[in-house]
């Protein structure tokens, strides 16, 4: 009987695992690293034991310590999340002899489907259907060359120990598969400590659907249906979703049994998720089999209603499965969409820092799994991923609208986040519409791209009214000490004088351009309501036309500015205005410099330049070409004196296991370099200088 769980994972898995096992009454075991002292899973599990330094190899990966610790705090099992030790067979295996149970397969599955290569051999010899391509042991880049010639291009390469999308290229021409090659190996061997590599024919635009599965130690086996996880960046998931638009129970079937075929080939115990290409004639090809929980998971359980780390633990307790094929149902439609540290305006960048506020939607259907809180770290040492959005509703239509919904809710300040381009993805047309291939990232790219930034007057006078509370609230907030106490931090607004043009007038920099606005505060209606109305112009259109034609937005205050947080660097202030004839409930965060603005639709940020700066205090000049962060330099492609185009790639920086190439601003001629390729860089360091032609 499994008592006692000991989670050897971190962040929002721990944290998953955790609420399942206290449901079952289970007690639990967090270990921790440096880094993540005090992370929420260490604060939500029964006890913590700490396990070293905050690079994984230090901690999360020491499988010797953390059996050690399990077989003196008496641990029952093991439950190994998702990446770190969960395809781990050695670990798995030391698990079995020291007698405590791993929640997941067997060693020798684990190795089965280990490398991409062996997994396609076995599931060739069970019959089930491959992508072509070449998984031999032959590595020499001649041979692989010839390889890709014989089956034609586009060709994928991809690492036989890959992950998250690591170690994998996709070559369209003969004359770049050999670079392509060496970089591929080179990630792979950052990444997995193995460069050997595997060819497949790359499909254009099939559909990434995969099938849950789920098998016991005592030969029942079961599918849990199936997750459509097509619409990816760089190879990695960003939005799932289950069941997958269009199929039908025929397929359904057929790709079920052949997946369950797959797992009965290697004796397989445990969930696990079989993965398929989906060609759009309805042909499916087996790409590679996870042995261990998914981070989509969610999705099946909101469709199905079970609970999978339950099944995980009762499997691993020895248990038949709680069901059977004929007892499982799905009911609905459920989305998970990836909420990660990056910018994907630039290069889906993974960002860090901290997460000065964080506010996580709800709502009737909507799920948050996540592992941080306000003023917890997303550090360098791990996945950027701050949380999973997931939205179940009756149908794929009325799911999609909830998700939209809570990703609008969804508000994250301090760190930049990809919930912008998610909320592009779930309203485009083409997700709409569930045209779904895996090249939808790219496919879409220019409707998914960062939209004209919203310099239209409402938004400016918007982003102008909350620094003026900002700054008010501050001002408040030093001089009367008491008046904080009372919610309403500027009631007597003090230094506003009705009727008057306010001084000095209000900068915006939206995207690095300044807006000058000028503002007048009114007493409409203030006797009536207690309200003050302010109105906002364009400073420079109010010179040219002093006349009535001057355009002007006019906003009211129907609530007064309530502060909830206040820090030397950080406000964040709630109130309701209306603009025109549209109220809003406004959320402005001011963090430094930047303002942050929230509405049920609107996120707009903006600076607010500090006016002793002059102009050019820009901490880097336009031809200088930083380190995106801390890092390493793979390669500088370019030498001081070399022509180069804009967009042309002129360096290579690794950081966090992939590789980052660094552009070309504008056409121009390279100056000093001032790093050499193996060497550290600190993020924001100059790497080279570009000098724009004339
Ligand atoms: P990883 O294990 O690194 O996640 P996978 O083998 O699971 O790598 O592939 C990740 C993604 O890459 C797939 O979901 C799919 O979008 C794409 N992909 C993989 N193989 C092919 C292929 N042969 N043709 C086209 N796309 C592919």
């Amino acid at each position: 009987m499994i008592k006692k769980i000991l989670i050897a994972n971190r962040g929002e898995i721990a944290c998953r695992i955790i609420r399942t096992a206290k449901a079952l009454g289970i007690s639990t075991v967090a270990v921790y690293s440096d880094a993540d002292a005090n992370s929420q899973h260490v604060k939500q599990a029964d006890e913590a034991v700490y396990l070293g330094g905050s690079a994984a190899s230090e901690s999360y990966l020491r499988g010797d310590l953390i059996l050690e610790h399990a077989k003196r705090l008496n641990v029952d099992a093991i439950h190994p999340g998702y990446g770190f030790l969960s395809e781990n067979a050695a670990f798995s295996q030391a698990c079995q002899e020291k007698g405590v149970a791993f929640i997941g397969p067997g060693p020798e599955a684990i190795r089965a489907m280990g490398s991409k290569s062996a997994a396609k051999a076995i599931m060739e010899k069970a019959g089930v259907p491959l992508v072509p391509g070449y998984h031999g042991d032959e590595q020499s880049p001649a041979f692989l060359h010839e390889q890709a010639r014989k089956m034609s291009y586009p060709v994928l390469l991809k690492a036989a120990a890959g992950g998250g999308g690591k170690g994998m290229r996709q070559v369209h021409k003969d004359e770049d598969f050999l670079a392509a090659l060496e970089a591929a190996k080179r990630e792979a061997m950052a990444s997995f400590s193995d460069n050997h590599m595997l060819i497949e024919k790359y499909l254009t635009q099939p559909r990434h659907v995969e099938i849950q599965v789920f098998c016991d130690n005592h030969g029942n086996g079961v599918y849990l249906f199936e997750r459509d996880c097509s619409v990816q960046r760089r190879h990695q998931k960003i939005i799932e979703e289950a069941p997958a638009p269009g199929m039908f129970d025929t397929l359904r079937k057929q790709m079920g049994e052949a997946a369950l075929k797959a797992a009965k080939a290697i004796n397989y115990s445990g969930a696990g998720t079989v993965e398929f290409l989906l060609d759009s004639d309805g042909r499916f090809y087996f790409m590679e089999m996870n042995t261990r929980l998914q981070v989509e998971h969610p999705v099946t359980e909101m469709i199905t209603s079970e609970d999978l780390v339950a099944w995980q633990i009762q499997v691993a307790d020895n248990q038949r499965l709680p069901k059977s094929q004929d007892e499982l149902s799905f009911n609905g439609h459920a989305f998970e969409a990836r909420i990660y540290a990056e910018d994907p305006d630039n290069e889906f960048l993974p960002a860090t820092g901290v997460l000065n506020y964080v506010k996580i939607p709800q709502g009737d259907g909507i799920r948050v799994d996540t592992g941080v809180v306000s003023q917890d770290e997303v550090s360098i040492y791990y996945d950027p991923m701050i949380a999973k959005l997931i939205a179940h509703g009756e149908n794929r239509e009325q799911a999609l609208l909830k998700l939209i919904k809570a990703l609008n809710d969804y508000h994250i300040v301090g760190v930049t986040s990809n919930i912008d381009y998610l909320l592009r993805v779930a309203s485009s047309d083409a997700f709409t519409q569930a045209q779904l291939t895996t090249d939808f990232v790219e496919r879409h790219a220019d409707a998914l791209k960062k939209p004209e930034l919203a310099s239209d007057l409402e938004s400016l006078s918007m982003l102008a009214y909350a620094s003026l509370v900002c700054e008010r609230a501050e001002q408040n907030d030093e001089n009367t000490s008491q008046a904080r106490s009372a919610n309403t931090p500027f009631s007597k607004f003090a230094g506003f004088r009705l009727n008057h043009r306010l001084e000095p007038s209000c900068h915006i920099e939206l995207e690095g351009e300044t807006h000058v606005l000028s503002c007048l505060l009114s007493d409409e209606n203030a006797s009536r309501h207690n309200q003050r109305v302010f109105s906002f112009a364009h400073a420079q259109a109010e010179k040219a036309a002093e006349d009535s034609s001057e355009q002007r937005v006019r906003i009211s205050e129907l609530s007064n500015p309530e502060l909830s947080e206040s820090t030397d660097s950080f406000q964040h202030l709630k109130c309701r205005i209306q603009v025109d004839l549209k109220q809003y409930h406004l959320d402005i965060i001011r963090k430094g410099q930047s303002l942050h603005l929230f509405t049920s639709d609107k996120h707009l940020i903006a600076k607010i330049p500090d006016k002793d700066l002059g102009e050019d205090s820009e901490a880097h000049g336009a031809g200088e070409i930083a380190a995106p962060m801390n890092g390493t330099v793979v390669d500088i492609l370019v030498k001081s004196g070399d022509k180069v185009s804009k967009g042309d790639a002129i360096a290579i920086v690794e950081a966090m296991k992939m590789e980052h190439s660094l552009k070309a601003p504008f056409d121009g001629t390279v100056g000093e370099c001032f790093f050499q390729a193996g060497e550290r860089v600190d993020g924001g360091a100059t790497l080279l200088i570009v000098e724009a032609d004339e």
